[in-house]
């Protein structure tokens, strides 16, 4: 993934970009971030990036101006870029968006809003407004953080060990299943007995089952979407003669 970011607070990206599978995916040159700071686009002294709202209201709102002038700086090389508006008002960002996103062969370009957002103005830019949830931030920086971070996630190479991306929640459609490791007992909490049987047809089923349970209980919208095995209704009867009961 090769993205430039456009923002305001551009130290916010420093210390998440340089951690972990983060880090590692970008020294290995399979995320390629450049983040800049959208008052260096500005025309003024003072380097202003927002003015009050037409219309009166509370809050400033971003300028078109230095937006605009940074999108044209980062087109100047010609290449394809898809240019996307973190914002609560776009389309729910999900696992789906991700695996998309990870194949995307145009350069990203993701900006940040602040205040009580941007001029509509700049939307005549933007190829698609992204939310990462319904809620408001205080600014857009966390939420490209959380697509940035998503996306590398999926890319071959990024993980150590790529069953973790096909294990994870979303990538069968269910939530994850729950992980145990050493110590077997701690605190009278025992493993549960499958898990140390050795028999990975058992363990199989048993996770397939914890999945769907789990699902069921919290995100039945998902199940509700899936495409079930013979197998997968099978466990979904047995999940249900059982309920009330223990795991
Ligand atoms: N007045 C705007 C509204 O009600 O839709 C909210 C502006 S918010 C305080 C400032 C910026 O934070 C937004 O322009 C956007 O970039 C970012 N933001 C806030 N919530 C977000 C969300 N759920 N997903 C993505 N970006 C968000």
């Amino acid at each position: 993934m090769k993205c430039d970011v456009l923002t305001i607070f551009p130290e916010i990206f420093t210390s998440y970009l340089n951690e972990s599978i983060i880090k590692r995916a970008r020294a290995k040159g399979l995320l390629d971030v450049a983040v800049h700071n959208i008052r260096d686009f500005s025309s003024d002294a003072h380097r202003t990036v927002d003015d009050s709202p037409f219309g009166g209201g509370a809050g400033m709102v971003f300028k078109p101006e230095p937006i605009f002038r940074a999108i044209d700086f980062l087109k100047e090389d010609g290449g394809p870029r898809k240019v996307v508006l973190l914002s609560p008002q776009g389309r729910p960002f999900d696992q789906s968006i991700a695996e998309d996103y990870s194949k995307e062969e145009k350069r990203f370009v993701f900006i940040c809003g602040r205040y009580e957002g941007i001029d509509e103005r700049v939307k005549t830019l933007v190829d698609e407004e992204i939310s990462i949830g319904d809620y408001v931030l205080t600014g857009g920086e966390l939420a490209a953080l959380v697509v940035i971070d998503a996306v590398t996630r999926l890319i071959p190479g990024a993980l150590g060990d790529e069953r973790s991306v096909e294990d994870e929640s979303f990538s069968w459609g269910l939530l994850d299943y729950p992980h145990y490791t050493r110590p077997r007992e701690f605190r009278g909490l025992h493993v549960p007995r499958v898990l140390v049987s050795g028999d990975h047809r058992e363990i199989e089923r048993w996770r397939r089952k914890q999945a769907l349970r789990k699902t069921m209980e919290v995100r039945p919208d998902l199940i509700a979407r899936m495409k079930l095995s013979g197998e997968d209704m099978k466990i979904l009867s047995e999940i249900e003669a059982s309920s009330g009961e223990d795991p």
